[in-house]
């Protein structure tokens, strides 16, 4: 088959559909890599670097869509994307068309197969091309809450691990999912006091017997939640109600009593934040104050790091991009996995929740 990456065209995106290192996967299984000119320059990964992997590389965007018969991506298509794809093409990237009548009516229009990343799912459960996501994501939430905590950006002026003699930082983990079980590996191997609450005791358990006794878990309950963020120097938030709007667990109210200085990194911003006060923030500006606590709430954060996120975001694709590779649309078929990433298909959506939220026919 012929593949097709094109350079991401979203600002701030320098994420890259194939990695160099994946291009040689798909040529070793005899397809054809189509690059378009400095794709992978947000990773560092020259046209040189492709060729060498096998890859053709080429002039412009419109060359890729028109010479493609599958195309990878990173983000949702763009408009100019979007009316170069046509029937009988495979988009397999990212595409969250709930918000997004627009993309969802060009994909329509456009006839081509859209399989999203992130609502395929896994056979051990899960989504298995948005988990890697939320591990860069909750790690680099620590590092976030690190230099949010330094005197000079607004902070406590306290270092996460302390040192021999000096207590450590309190950080509070709200969600002991994907994203939480990352950043509280991160605390906990920095030295901090890391304390996870979720409301699964189930997933309590899983996070007790991982961390052998390093993090503290808690049950998350109203009365739980005040007591942890009133002693805390961190509170990451990294909750997720599937299909829901992220509860917001701590008020305004509450954030008078938290610690001046203290920090506050909503990673569920994405889904609105589960701390009242949150609003989206950028790379470029990401904290802002409230109340003397300081907020950091970029809704992109694997953006930060596109070389590890490209990395890991292909580790997770490949087995799904190789298989629609090889069998084309039979591979959706075939595995209910990959049935569950198809989107839209020949001018239709083809997943229940998305028609549903935009009002479109199923
Ligand atoms: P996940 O499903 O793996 O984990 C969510 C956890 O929240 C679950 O363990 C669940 O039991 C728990 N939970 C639900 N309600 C709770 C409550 N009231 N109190 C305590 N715990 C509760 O999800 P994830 O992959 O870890 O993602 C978490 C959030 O991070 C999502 O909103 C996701 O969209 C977001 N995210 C943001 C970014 C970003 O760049 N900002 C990147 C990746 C993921």
């Amino acid at each position: 088959m012929k593949v097709g990456v094109p350079k991401e065209i979203k600002t701030h995106e320098y994420r890259v559909g194939l990695t160099p290192g994946a291009v040689r996967e798909y040529v070793a299984a005899g397809h054809s890599v189509l690059i378009e000119t400095t794709a992978g320059a947000g990773i560092g990964a020259t046209d040189d670097q492709y060729r060498k992997a096998g890859a053709t590389i080429l002039g412009s965007a419109h060359d890729v869509f028109a010479s493609s018969e599958m195309i990878i991506k990173v983000k949702e298509p763009q408009p100019s994307e979007w009316t170069q794809l046509r029937e009988n093409q495979i988009l397999f990237t990212y595409l969250h068309l709930a918000p997004d009548p627009e993309q969802a009516k060009g994909l329509i229009k456009s006839g081509c197969t859209a399989i999203a990343y992130e609502t395929v799912t896994g056979p051990a459960g899960g989504l298995p091309l948005l988990a890697p996501m939320s591990e860069v994501a909750g790690r680099l939430a620590i590092e976030a809450a690190g230099a949010a905590l330094r005197r000079y950006a607004g902070g406590r002026g306290l270092l996460i691990g302390g040192v021999p003699g000096v207590q450590p930082a309190r950080i509070v983990v709200i969600g002991g999912g994907v994203v939480g079980a990352h950043a509280a590996r991160m605390a906990a191997g920095l030295g901090a006091e890391v304390t996870i609450l979720d409301r699964s005791i189930p997933r309590l358990r899983e996070l007790d017997e991982l961390f052998e006794g390093r993090v503290r878990t808690r049950f998350s309950t109203i009365e739980a939640v005040e007591e942890e963020v009133f002693a805390a120097d961190v509170v990451i938030g990294a909750v997720l109600v599937p299909g829901a709007s992220a509860p917001k667990l701590v008020s305004r109210g509450m954030l008078s009593s938290m610690r001046k200085g203290s920090v506050i990194v909503d990673v569920a911003i994405d889904q609105g934040g589960c701390f009242e006060t949150s609003r989206p923030t950028t790379h470029a500006d990401p904290t802002f104050e409230v109340d003397g606590v300081i907020h950091y709430c970029v809704a992109n954060m694997p953006g930060a790091v596109p070389l590890t996120s490209s990395q890991a975001l292909n580790n997770a694709t490949l087995p799904f991009g190789l298989a629609l590779a090889n069998k084309g649309f039979a591979a959706v078929l075939e595995n209910p996995h990959l049935r569950a990433g198809l989107n839209v298909y020949r001018g239709r959506l083809t997943y229940k929740a998305v028609a549903e939220s935009l009002g479109l026919p199923f």
